[in-house]
């Protein structure tokens, strides 16, 4: 199926790093795709990280179904210890009452006048990187390397006194179901691989004509909702995509500009999973 790098390996590295430094953790501040909650996810974080409170910062709101990312808010604030927004990198307010929010989940601390100290995970590519420098202002002093802190994790001192530092080591995905590749590919969390590229584009154009199929009339102009993927891909290589010799549709081309455009957000609000969804398949689990 998918060729993701979910080597053991490094699987192995990073839970002992993980769990090194989860003891010296207050609130977990957990970066997620919020097109893609559970997908995006890195179950370590919860397994390694139970009992210690977690905001889940449903990120890149900006490209994603607002009905289905307030649905996961919902859903995840009726789970203990855990505080759910909905927010993107530009929203530079509610990314600086965020540490206000890791001292609220920490009272025991933040009232007794204790440093409290948070730790920023999630997979690559999910803005990690982005939120820690719109977190750190300007005024801010690294605090560094420090014995229990893993060789090269930085630790950043915030305005507010909360000591930030970053996810050891990389955490990858863990790739549960056909889906769950399927919808990393898609968003573009996981990088193009020259075979699977087009098997990406289909799922994708399925996945579109299902869901949002308002959204694939209004950009390709389409006469009417397409039936399946293969109409769909084809109506956006007649369209977009140029003829090749032969007047034979270039496949290639009009997955190419499907994905291009459904990964930079010119197709609309797109959520690839829901929470209903997710529940069944829950709940299926637990009775197989
Ligand atoms: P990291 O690997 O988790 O540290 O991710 P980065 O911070 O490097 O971000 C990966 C990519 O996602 C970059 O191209 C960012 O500009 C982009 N990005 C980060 N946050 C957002 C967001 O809220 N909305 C959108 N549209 N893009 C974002």
């Amino acid at each position: 199926m998918m060729s993701i790098n979910w080597f053991p390996g490094h699987m192995h590295k990073a839970r002992k790093e993980i769990a090194k430094v989860m003891d010296e953790i207050d609130v977990v501040i957990e970066v997620l795709d919020a097109r893609l909650p559970v997908s995006s996810e890195n179950p370590m974080i919860s397994q390694l990280g139970k009992g210690t409170p977690v905001i889940k910062l449903l990120n890149k709101s900006d490209l994603a179904d607002p009905v289905r990312t307030q649905e996961w808010v919902d859903y995840y604030n009726s789970l203990p210890d855990t505080r759910a927004i909905m927010i993107d990198y530009k929203q530079k307010k509610l990314i600086s009452s965020i540490p206000n929010l890791c001292n609220e989940l920490v009272p025991s601390r933040s009232n007794n006048g204790r440093q409290v100290r948070a730790m920023i995970m999630g997979i690559p590519n999910v803005g990690k990187s982005t939120m820690i420098n719109a977190l750190l202002g300007k005024k801010i002093a690294k605090v560094g390397n420090e014995p229990a802190v893993t060789k090269g994790q930085k630790r950043f001192l915030l305005k507010n006194g909360m000591a930030l530092s970053d996810t050891p080591g990389m955490l990858w995905p863990k790739i549960e179901d056909r889906d769950s590749g399927y919808r990393l590919a898609a968003s573009g969390a996981i990088k193009n691989t020259a075979i699977e590229f087009q098997q990406v584009a289909e799922y994708a154009a399925e996945f579109l004509c299902q869901d949002y199929p308002e959204l694939m009339v209004a950009r390709y102009k389409l006469k009417k909702i397409p039936e399946n993927a293969d109409e769909l891909l084809k109506e956006i290589g007649r369209k977009r995509g140029g003829l090749r010799a032969g007047g034979k549709i270039d496949m290639h081309k009009a997955s190419e500009i499907l994905l291009n455009e459904l990964r930079g957000g010119q197709i609309g609000l797109v959520t690839y999973e829901t929470v209903s969804e997710w529940l069944e398949k829950w709940e299926q689990q637990r009775i197989e």
